[in-house]
């Protein structure tokens, strides 16, 4: 069981929805990016046009889908959603561009997905509001320019870094989501268990909130398993001791760390002495993919000051060996 993962999961469909905030001051923490989308929505609104296209880079259960959300509500547009790898041929694309109405919001989840050619038909979509249709097949084929409607773009993506720079231009704002810190997941617990019924004795939702890998996705998800231990216990309030019983029960990592973070640890540690390890050698190691190790799980380990990224590879730090239990190798440099 992967409790403390950030991929939604499916046997929650609609757990997401229920607890996602719909106007940009039900949003909580990331007090820079709200204020600066604040502006720049206000702008749009003041001069009376679809807002520029907007890119939201970050690691998965950060709150790109809940800003983009938040981006059409707060301008009384509807969103159409789609996703990079939903878009299988230019074609799709090119038929969901053209039945947008105007000031509609298209949201599209993992834009580095994009094929190639849809990406291209994308950024003339974007730049000039225009997609060129083929009509007919083989040397008879034309095509045909399309005016569009003014809309407005909201990407979504885990790994900017691959999005080819003519379509990452066309954006006119990207915003970089972050690990939440401690207090701004407590509050986020707060809000959700206000939602879901849930009273929190003081000090609970830290409890939670230093478990969840800094992911609103993940904080949400444990609150839903307090509270199934709530109800089974018959709890009218929840202390940050049962709070402690049970995540145990789930082996939630006391610094919020899931297996992935393990499994890289373990392999930096146990197999290479504490590194360096090449990223494709540790992904080869612990069986996942490498985009998967550089996007999902090194940023937070490095961030909590886990592992150290250099020329040669990534390092394990003291921190990661005592958090395995072990003591760090002497440093035979010295
Ligand atoms: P992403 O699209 O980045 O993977 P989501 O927007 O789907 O993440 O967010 C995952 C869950 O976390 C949703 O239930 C959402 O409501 C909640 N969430 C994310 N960020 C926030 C936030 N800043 N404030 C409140 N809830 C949030």
């Amino acid at each position: 069981l992967r409790m403390v993962s950030a991929a939604p999961v499916g046997n929650e469909p609609v757990s997401d929805e229920e607890l996602r905030p719909h106007a940009l001051d039900g949003f909580i923490g990331q007090p820079l990016l709200k204020a600066q989308l604040q502006l720049f929505l206000d702008a749009a609104r003041k001069r009376d046009v679809p807002p520029d296209h907007i890119l939201l880079a970050g690691p998965p259960g950060l709150g790109k889908t809940t800003l983009a959300m938040i981006v059409a509500n707060e301008l009384g547009v509807p969103i159409r959603v789609t996703s990079g790898p939903a878009i299988q041929h230019a074609g799709d694309l090119a038929s969901i561009l053209s039945s947008l109405d105007s000031g509609e919001v298209l949201f599209i989840d993992e834009i580095h997905r994009l094929p190639r050619a849809a990406e291209e038909l994308l950024y003339i979509a974007m730049e000039d509001f225009r997609v060129d249709v083929m009509v007919g097949k083989g040397p008879g084929a034309t095509s045909i320019p399309l005016t569009l409607p003014r809309f407005t773009v909201i990407g979504a993506t885990t790994r900017e870094g691959m999005l080819p720079s003519p379509l990452r231009a066309r954006f006119g704002f990207t915003a970089h989501l972050d690990f939440y810190p401690h207090e701004e997941l407590e509050k986020l617990i707060e809000r959700s268990a206000g939602v879901l019924g849930v009273r929190l004795e003081n000090g609970s939702a830290y409890e939670m909130a230093v478990r969840s890998r800094g992911t609103p996705r993940i904080a949400n998800r444990l609150l839903r398993r307090v509270r199934d231990w709530a109800i089974v216990h018959d709890l009218d309030a929840v202390n940050p001791d049962d709070v402690k019983d049970a995540l145990s029960l789930y082996q939630i990592d006391a610094e919020g760390l899931d297996r992935l973070d393990i499994a890289v640890l373990n392999a930096v540690v146990r197999q290479f002495n504490g590194g360096p390890v090449g990223l494709n050698t540790l992904s080869a190691m612990v069986g996942e993919e490498s985009e998967t190790v550089e996007t999902v799980c090194e940023p937070y380990l490095v961030r909590e000051g886990f592992l150290v990224r250099t020329p040669k590879g990534r390092v394990a730090t003291e921190k990661a060996w005592s958090h395995l239990g072990l003591v760090p190798k002497e440093d035979v440099s010295k």
